[in-house]
């Protein structure tokens, strides 16, 4: 057993729905360790006299979930120039077919892996490509390092030339995934159909089966990013209701479903997520980045739909939750409306955890839960180290969503165990 004595904050549920009782914060707090697991958060507490302590300078928080992001795309960030369809043929595409090669694979996930613990994140819904191998690469580099990662293997046997699966070989290799990484480490796998145009209807169909064939499995996928996708996807299903209807259709709308984007929504399409209970990861860099549009909290509020955050790197513009945060809060702003930095929190940490599946592991630091957690540190810049000073919580955190990125993460603890230590200053 050991303890972490500090200032922790943790938003377990949404305060929108909740209210400030959702809010717990221990400004001499202790989080007490057994096993990796957490045995005790709270007021610090003499009780707990005799377990080895370790003091923490900086504000402990979950550690930060990440529900969106590919990363094979990680070495095109900052690709200029184009909107989705063209930017995916000119800039991704090339990328993700050099995932052929496993050497490559293994080096790109050790490098995203950890620059994901620099960057404050434990977990994450991961694409990977359509190669079996990426998935692997993926796989065995996070078992390594313990972390909690769901993924899969892309499905897109209408895909570009050299990045294209079939029907059979799609289901083959997802079996196959499912078969060789389940109840291994904290992993999780996803069924990954890339998004509506790349796959034929066989293969979304085959996907749904897939999905209710493995009761573990999550579906993971993009909806309603871009206009000319919206379009494209309209002509080749005249008759559906909505790009939904489709995934719908193929039975790919479930309680395990996980929708990147959904900027162009109907109230249809939204209630129906709702009733489904499907997940939405909000990406609000990779949303501007392309030019896709703003993301409507409030509308996705409306039906009660769960949310989490998604960096989308390649899209994405920054590994950072925290950046992400702060792009989050600009989007809504545009919207006409405001997110609270305490439910911006929640939406990081607990809230993509649920829409991961994985709410009763991470997010929130109860009692049982694995003790993934994160320092934050509002001096890592002169300006914000001005901006806290004497500032309220609710201040401080905010500040740290709009001026924050990865140099404000002091440490990354994976199950008690410290992954990640920023150099110190
Ligand atoms: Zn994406």
């Amino acid at each position: 057993m050991k303890a972490f004595r500090g200032e922790i904050l943790c938003v377990a549920e949404d305060p929108a729905v909740a209210g400030a009782e959702a809010i717990h914060h221990f400004e001499d707090g202790l989080l007490v360790v057994e096993d990796g697991l957490v045995v005790f958060c709270g007021h610090h507490d003499e009780k707990f006299a005799d377990v080895p302590t370790e003091k923490l300078d900086g504000l402990i928080v979950p550690g930060f979930v990440d529900a969106h992001v590919h990363y094979p795309q990680i070495e095109r960030i900052a690709s200029h120039g184009e909107q989705l369809m063209q930017w995916l043929e000119r800039h991704i595409f090339p990328a993700e077919k050099a995932f052929a090669d496993r050497a490559h694979a293994d080096s790109v996930a050790a490098f995203f892996l950890d620059e994901l613990l620099r960057h404050g994140t434990t977990s994450a819904l991961v694409f990977a490509t359509v190669h079996a191998g990426s998935v692997d690469a993926l796989f065995e580099a996070a078992l390594h390092r313990d972390m909690r990662i769901v993924s899969g293997k892309v499905l897109m046997d209408l895909g570009p030339e050299g990045l294209s699966d079939t029907v059979a070989s799609g289901r083959a290799d997802t079996e196959a995934l499912i078969a060789r990484w389940r109840g291994r480490g904290r992993l999780g796998y996803a069924v990954t159909p890339r998004f509506v145009p790349t796959s034929s209807s066989e293969q979304l169909s085959d996907a749904g089966a897939l999905v209710a064939a493995h009761p573990d499995v999550l579906m993971h996928t993009h909806l309603s990013e871009n206009l000319g996708e919206i379009a494209f996807v309209g002509e080749r299903f005249p008759d559906a209701a909505d790009y939904l209807d489709v995934y719908d259709r193929f039975g790919l709308v479930g309680p395990r479903s996980v929708f990147a984007h959904c900027v162009h929504m109907s109230d249809r399409a939204l209630g129906r997520m709702a009733e489904a209970g499907s997940g939405i990861a909000f990406c609000p860099t990779s949303n501007m980045f392309l030019g896709s549009g703003l993301f409507d909290l409030a509308q996705a509020d409306r039906h009660g739909v769960a949310i989490g955050i998604g960096t989308d790197i390649g899209a994405g513009t920054s590994l950072s939750v925290l950046h992400t945060l702060g792009e989050a809060y600009r989007t809504c702003q545009l919207r006409g409306s405001s997110l609270d930095p305490f439910r911006a929190l929640h939406l990081a940490t607990a809230g993509g955890a649920r829409v991961m599946g994985i709410a009763d592991r991470v997010g929130a630091l109860r009692p049982g839960q694995e003790a993934d957690f994160i320092v934050l540190d509002e001096r890592s810049t002169p300006l914000l180290a001005r901006r806290c000073a004497g500032a309220s919580l609710h201040d401080r955190l905010f500040a740290l969503q709009v001026l924050g990125d990865d140099r404000a993460i002091s440490a990354t603890y994976l199950r008690g165990r410290r992954a990640y230590e920023r150099e110190r200053r």
